[in-house]
C-alpha cells in the first residue's frame, strides 16, 4: 500500500490521482486537499463561464472521486493548518497541484492604481471564486485596457462585450451579471507588446470574437506581415493569425469595440484618484523576436484595466520555490525525497487542460520508481486525526454533492447553476445532505 496526498484539486490533482489508480491499481490510497470546500480548481474558477463544454470534463473527475481509494479533504489549506512537514511524514509522497493563482506583477507605475486588477482577481470575480467576490471592479467607461495577448484576455475581452441575453446557459454569477449589466464601456482596447504573429490565442477562442451580438474586433492591417510570411507558422498559430486578418474585412458597426492594439507595451498607467488612462509605448521586434520600446508614447483612456499577462504559484512555507520562474523548484516534478509538483506548481502556465493529463502520469512513474511497495506511514488515519484534533471542518465529496445539488436547485432559468461564492455560505449549503 501506498499513501499518497494530492495538494490541490483541479485538472492536475485528479489526473494524478487517476493516474495514481492506473499505476497502482488498489495498492494506493490517494486523498486530494483543497483548501476550498468544492473541487476542480481551474474548472470551476478558471474557465469562463460560457466555455461549459469545456466544465464537462469535471465528470471525469467526478468518476476517480467516487472510487474508494481516491478521497476528497475540503477546505483544508496546507502550509496553514497542516503544515508540509506534517504532511510528508503522514504520507509516502506528497504531491503539489496547486496551479497558479496569483498574477505576474505588472511592474509598472501606477499598477497599484484603484481600477487596476489582475486577471486572477477579474476571472474569479466573474466566476465565483471566494477570494474575489467582493472585487466590484467599476464599469462606468466608456475605455477599457487589457493588456496582454493570451486566452485569458481574450476571455475578458468576450465578457465585458457580451449581452446579458448571450449568458444564457453560462453559470456566470448573479453579482457579476449584476456588476455587468448595463455597464459603460464601449471601447476595449487588447495591447499586445508584440504582433499578430507573436498572439498566444487559440482559433476557437479567437473565433468567438467575430460572433459576438453587440460588440465588433478591430485590427489594422499595416501591423500585419506580408501574407506570405503566415506560411512559416505552424499550423495553429496560421489559424489563428488568418482569423485576426478576417477581422480586418469587419465594418466597425456595432456599439462596443474591442481594438488589437499591437506593438504596444504599457509603460504607465495615470490618473487623479483611479485609473483614467493606460500610457502605451510603440515597440518593434527585435530580430530574436523580443518586443523593444520605440520611445513613442500615446495615451489610451481606461477606466479599468485588466492586467492578463501570466500567473505565478503561491509559495508554501517549507517547499523550496524559483522565484524567477514563479512556481515550486523542482527537476521534473520531483522537489525533494517524497515530495512532487505537478501540473502548472511544476511548470509554469502553459498548455490546456489535457496537459494535465500526461503530467499526472509522468508523477505517478516517478512515484513507481521511488516509494517502497509496504508503506510504514499512516496516511488516511493520521490526516484525520491531525485535522479532527485542530477542529478543522472538513469537506467531504460527498459534502460537495450537497452543495453542487443546492447551486443546481437555485440556478436562474436556462443556466446550470448559480455557485455559492464564499466559504461561509459554501458550507452552509452542505446541510441539505
Ligand atoms: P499566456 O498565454 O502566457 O499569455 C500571456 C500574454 O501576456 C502574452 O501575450 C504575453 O506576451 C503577455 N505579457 C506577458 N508579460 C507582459 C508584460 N509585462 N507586458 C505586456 N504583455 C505581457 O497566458 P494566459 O493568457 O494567462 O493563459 C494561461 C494559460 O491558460 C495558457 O496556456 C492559455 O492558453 C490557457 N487558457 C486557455 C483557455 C482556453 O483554451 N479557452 C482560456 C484561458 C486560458 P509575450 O508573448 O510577448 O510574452
Amino acid at each position: 500500500m501506498r499513501h499518497v496526498a494530492i495538494v490541490g484539486s483541479g485538472p492536475a490533482g485528479y489526473y494524478t490521482a487517476e493516474a495514481c489508480q492506473k499505476t497502482f491499481g488498489e495498492d494506493v490510497r490517494v486523498d486530494i486537499i483543497d483548501r476550498l470546500p468544492v473541487p476542480f480548481g481551474l474548472i470551476r474558477s478558471g474557465v469562463a463561464p460560457d466555455h461549459q463544454s469545456i466544465k464537462n470534463v469535471s465528470r471525469r473527475y467526478e468518476a476517480v472521486a467516487l472510487t474508494d481509494n481516491v478521497r476528497f479533504v475540503g477546505n483544508v489549506t496546507i502550509g496553514e493548518q497542516v503544515s508540509i512537514d506534517e504532511l510528508r511524514a503522514l504520507y509516502d509522497a506528497v504531491v503539489l497541484a496547486t496551479g497558479a493563482p496569483a498574477d505576474r506583477p505588472l511592474d509598472i507605475p501606477g499598477a497599484d492604481l484603484p481600477g487596476v486588477v489582475g486577471s486572477a482577481a477579474f476571472v474569479g470575480w466573474y466566476n465565483g471564486h471566494p477570494d474575489h467576490e467582493a472585487l466590484a471592479p467599476v464599469l462606468d467607461g466608456p475605455g477599457a485596457v487589457v493588456i496582454g495577448n493570451g486566452n485569458v484576455a481574450l476571455d475578458v475581452a468576450r465578457i465585458l462585450a457580451k449581452t446579458e441575453a448571450e449568458f444564457a446557459g453560462s453559470d456566470i454569477v448573479a453579482h457579476a451579471l449584476e456588476g455587468l449589466r448595463g455597464h459603460a464601456i464601449n471601447r476595449v482596447t487588447l495591447l499586445g507588446r508584440r504582433g499578430p504573429h507573436q498572439i498566444a490565442m487559440t482559433p476557437k477562442e479567437l473565433g468567438e470574437l467575430g460572433h459576438l451580438a453587440r460588440a465588433v474586433p478591430l485590427v489594422d492591417a499595416a501591423d500585419f506581415p506580408p501574407i506570405e510570411a503566415d506560411a512559416e507558422l505552424e499550423p495553429g498559430q496560421r489559424k489563428s493569425v488568418s482569423l485576426l486578418r478576417d477581422f480586418i474585412k469587419q465594418p466597425a458597426d456595432k456599439p462596443i469595440e474591442i481594438v488589437f492594439d499591437f506593438f504596444a507595451r504599457p509603460v504607465a498607467i495615470e490618473g487623479a484618484e483611479r485609473a483614467e488612462r493606460v500610457i502605451v509605448e510603440r515597440t518593434r521586434l527585435t530580430p530574436d523576436g523580443r518586443a523593444e520600446g520605440t520611445g513613442d508614447t500615446y495615451a489610451v483612456p481606461a477606466g479599468l484595466v485588466v492586467s492578463c499577462i501570466g500567473y505565478r504559484t503561491s509559495p508554501i512555507p517549507g517547499v523550496p520555490f524559483d522565484t524567477r520562474a514563479g512556481r515550486f523548484a523542482n527537476d521534473d516534478g520531483r522537489i525533494a525525497p517524497g515530495l512532487y509538483a505537478v501540473g502548472w506548481a511544476r511548470r509554469g502556465p502553459t498548455g490546456t487542460i489535457g496537459t494535465n493529463r500526461p503530467d499526472g502520469f509522468l508523477i505517478a512513474e516517478h512515484l513507481a520508481e521511488d516509494l517502497p511497495a509496504a508503506s510504514a506511514k499512516q496516511g488516511r488515519p493520521g490526516l484525520d486525526a491531525l485535522l479532527a484534533a485542530r477542529d478543522v471542518d472538513v469537506v467531504t465529496f460527498r459534502d460537495w454533492q450537497a452543495i453542487d445539488k443546492a447551486e443546481i436547485g437555485r440556478a436562474r432559468a436556462g443556466a446550470p447553476r448559480e455557485k455559492f461564492t464564499s466559504v461561509e455560505t459554501l458550507l452552509g449549503a452542505r446541510e441539505g445532505s
